[in-house]
């Protein structure tokens, strides 16, 4: 059976991190999460001039996962784990913040020198009550890495960050089934794919106008698909440009969710016990 949007809402703008402007599909005022995600920004595409960049700096995390993917520029991430590197268009970091961590993520030292394009991903996917307090893991895949599925014609790809797409499987593994990928559509595309009937799934269009069943969703627009396995992806014969969009389902954890800025549990106390841990400093800090 196929999967048909059932709602699709435009995504908000707000300023998160150090100033950084990014487009919010959701948590919005009427929807707090989509089950096991909590998240999912889009950051830019903005053009930096020297010195002009903004990131993230130090800050913490517990009880979920940050999945950052960059399609244009350069990150620069560090953690108190002793953790450091650079994520360039195309890479992956599936970072499991468990316990927890401190981190920060910044525009490169090329970016800030010289300026340049930001434009990607970061998804907060939630852990079940088991691995919430699991030893903080990364999993950092370059882009020549994540393997990727076509139509037969060509005219549909997909970068398959997690999960499987027309037959081809994700090289990240993750703690609860999810599929997470990037699919471009060239004009006259046609491509079904198959997401397990126990996935909560949406689609977030941030090119062009795609095609989900029969429905045209456009830039900025994330639809939420309702029951059925089979997910129908297309672009209009006469579109101008490929449309891209980011499928990502999962199975729902159904737990309770409390959650305060970056720390997301499953109780109020939890809360306030990570808050207190971090206050404390048994997150750790960076050493520079
Ligand atoms: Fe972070």
């Amino acid at each position: 059976m196929l999967r048909k949007p059932k709602e699709i809402i435009t995504a908000h703008r707000q300023t998160e991190g150090g100033g950084f402007i990014v487009r919010r599909p959701f948590p919005t005022n009427g929807l707090n999460m989509v089950d096991p995600f909590l998240l999912l920004d889009e950051m830019g595409p903005m053009d930096y001039a020297p010195g002009k960049a903004v990131g993230a700096p130090d800050h913490p995390h517990r009880g979920f996962e940050t999945v950052t993917y960059l399609l244009s520029g350069e990150f620069t991430h560090e953690d108190s784990a002793g953790h450091k590197g650079t994520l360039r268009p195309g890479d992956v970091q599936w970072m499991t913040a468990g316990a927890g961590v401190i981190h920060s993520e910044l525009p490169s030292d090329k970016i800030m020198r010289e300026g340049g394009r930001m434009h990607g991903f970061q998804l907060w996917v939630n852990l079940p009550a088991r691995d919430k307090m699991t030893i903080p893991r990364y999993q950092e895949v370059p882009a020549d890495g994540i393997p990727t599925a076509k139509s037969e014609d060509g005219l549909a790809q997909a970068t398959v960050i997690a999960g499987e797409a027309l037959g081809v499987k994700a090289v990240i593994d993750t703690r609860t089934p999810i599929i997470y990928h990037d699919w471009t559509l060239q004009p006259g595309a046609h491509a079904t794919t198959y997401v397990p009937p126990d996935h909560n799934v949406f689609a977030y269009v941030f090119e062009g106008e795609a095609l989900i069943g029969d429905e045209v969703v456009t830039e900025g627009q994330v639809a939420f698909l309702g029951e059925g396995d089979d997910v129908q992806l297309g672009a209009k014969a006469d579109a101008a440009n490929p449309a891209r969009l980011l499928l990502v389902g999962g199975v729902p954890i159904n737990e309770p969710v409390a959650r305060y800025g970056p720390f997301v549990m499953n109780t109020s106390e939890e809360i306030v016990k990570a808050i207190e841990d971090f206050q404390s400093g048994s997150f750790g800090e960076i050493v520079r």
